[in-house]
């Protein structure tokens, strides 16, 4: 069949090599940000409201100077915030998806060009990721995440039913009967963005909670909603005690769906929340939710040791490891084992750490002091463990910024502690093999861990690849073939997970588009 639908192209990240305009432009921006402070209010159907209370905002990697404050809502706002959006709701469900998507395609524009070094410096400043981490981010994910959604839905609006002679049948992808609840994560800003807009764009209106570690770039995309001529209501942004948040938002009857990335055990406790509340919803509510990770990385002893040690440098300690989809525990053949890890140390030994202005840095601060002590205690505990030791790295500081070097621990058991938690932070931990027990070891990887967000296999044997494929089918929502596990591209590799890992909605695919609607069958006979 021929589709009429145009599949957009992905947006091309930019160098931002030294002596370009562009760097030029995103370090001004930056200094302009960290001079200047900025406060954030509620965003309530196109308003901008402040509160008696505030809290502060501060670059992780220099946590004693602050840039900002938001201000925290209380539960009146909350449910003024769903009040305004229901009341948009009526509107906005009526106009043609014609009219819904060229604001879509706008915000895209915006940000490829007048916003990209705003959203892209303040995606640094606060999230502290280095410019690279924050242009693939902030800007190509964000941009792609609306323009192949946007031809996503337009596939979606025009699948029909057969219709037959006196027979015409037809689906209408209507709207949720309520609002979506958007309650997003700091680790990336195109996920906080794309959970709010994908629900957006098929006709619902949303109330949305950013993490509170994300509040600067939240108040930039909304800036870009705005500007983009998205109506007042559709999108509301409130912050503040997410408990407090959460719990409003779950109490209200017209409460029809939740878009979520976050912990796996907040993520449980709402569900169950909305059980326990079932009577009281008009619909049942849509879940749709990524959660956490303990994501694998098995060389088989036929692999190329240069391209496991790169797949773990890169996959591992990329933006810190605060990525879902980082790799975390790692299972190496001991034929090969010393080989990897001298390449990694290598590797390792390159990378520059301090703050994302020095773009020759390679490691930036972790988000924030919980995080940082809690990757400390697991270091800590390493070191002085008898089944595991800490073999580079293991160096933390917390004196300017949150700096936790990359680390890599081995263990002799595969069932330590740091194989099996997800620690969300530059911290890897290899288990050597015997490289004879592949099959034992595969199932060994498929049982240790609850999650199955991402994994990769590295080898050049084909019946070990396809034995790998095979026994850990259910172990990863993404599975990688000689490649790291991260940095899923949106129209290429559509990315969630199942088990603890979430309810497996691809982002940025028809599937996840496909849970915001509410379809009705028309059947007219003449
Ligand atoms: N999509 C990202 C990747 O493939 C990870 C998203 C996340 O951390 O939730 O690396």
């Amino acid at each position: 069949t021929i589709s009429a639908v145009p599949i957009a192209d992905n947006e091309p990240p930019k160098s931002y090599a030294p002596n370009t305009e562009e760097r030029d432009e995103v370090l001004e921006q930056y200094r302009d940000y960290y001079n200047n402070y900025l406060e954030v209010p509620l965003h309530i159907g196109g308003e901008d409201i402040t509160t008696s209370n505030m809290a502060s905002i501060v670059p992780p990697h220099d946590h004693k100077h602050e840039v900002g404050r938001y201000h925290l809502a209380t539960k009146k706002h909350i449910e003024q915030a769903i009040a305004v959006a229901m009341k948009a709701r009526e509107k906005w469900v009526a106009l043609s998806w014609e009219q819904r998507m060229s604001i879509f395609l706008k915000m895209a524009d915006l940000l490829s060009g007048p916003y990209r070094a705003k959203i892209v410096a303040s995606t640094m400043l606060c999230q502290s990721k280095t410019v690279h981490q924050a242009e693939i981010d902030a800007a190509c994910e964000f941009i792609d995440f609306l323009r192949f959604n946007v031809d996503f839905a337009t596939q979606i609006y025009s699948e029909q039913p057969i219709s037959s002679k006196g027979i015409w049948n037809r689906l209408e992808y209507r709207p949720l009967e309520g609002f979506i609840y958007a309650a997003t994560p700091f680790n990336f800003t195109a996920i906080a963005a794309n959970l709010c807009t994908s629900v957006a764009m098929m006709g619902n209106v949303v109330v949305w909670k950013p993490s509170e570690s994300q509040m600067y770039s939240a108040k930039i995309i909304m800036d870009v909603f705005r500007e983009s001529g998205l109506p007042d209501g559709v999108v509301n942004m409130v912050s503040g005690n997410p408990e407090m948040i959460t719990d409003t938002v779950l109490n209200s009857p017209d409460f029809a769906g939740i878009h979520y990335t976050g912990s796996t055990e907040v993520f449980k406790g709402i569900w169950k929340k909305i059980g326990q509340q079932i009577q009281c919803y008009k619909t049942y509510p849509k879940i749709v939710g990524e959660t956490g990770g303990k994501d694998f990385i098995v060389a088989h002893h036929s692999a190329n040791s240069q391209e496991v040690a790169t797949a773990i440098s890169r996959g591992a300690f990329e933006f810190q490891g605060q990525k879902c989809s980082a790799a975390s525990r790692v299972y190496l053949p001991v034929s090969n084992a010393d080989e990897i890890i001298e390449l990694l140390k290598k590797d390792i030994q390159s990378f520059k750490i301090g703050s994302p202005e020095d773009m020759g840095n390679f490691i930036t601060a972790v988000i924030h002091e919980r995080a940082f002590d809690r990757l400390a205690n697991y270091i800590d505990r390493a070191k002085q463990s008898s089944d595991a030791e800490v073999i580079i790295g293991g160096k933390y500081n917390k004196s300017k910024g949150y700096f936790v070097e990359p680390t890599v621990i081995l263990t002799t058991n595969p069932n330590y502690e740091t194989m099996e938690t997800e620690l969300f932070g530059p911290v890897v931990t290899i288990y050597k093999y015997p490289q004879e027990n592949w099959e034992d070891l595969l199932d060994l990887v498929d049982k240790t861990s609850p999650y199955a967000l991402t994994g990769a296999v590295f080898s050049k044997d084909r019946y070990a690849i396809d034995e790998a494929s095979k026994k850990l089918e259910n172990a990863a929502g993404n599975f990688y073939i000689n490649d790291k596990p991260t940095g899923a591209v949106v129209g290429q590799q559509p990315f969630g997970g199942a088990r603890a890992s979430g309810t497996n909605d691809k982002a940025g695919s028809p599937m996840n588009l496909l849970r915001w609607v509410s379809t009705r069958l028309i059947k007219e006979t003449f």
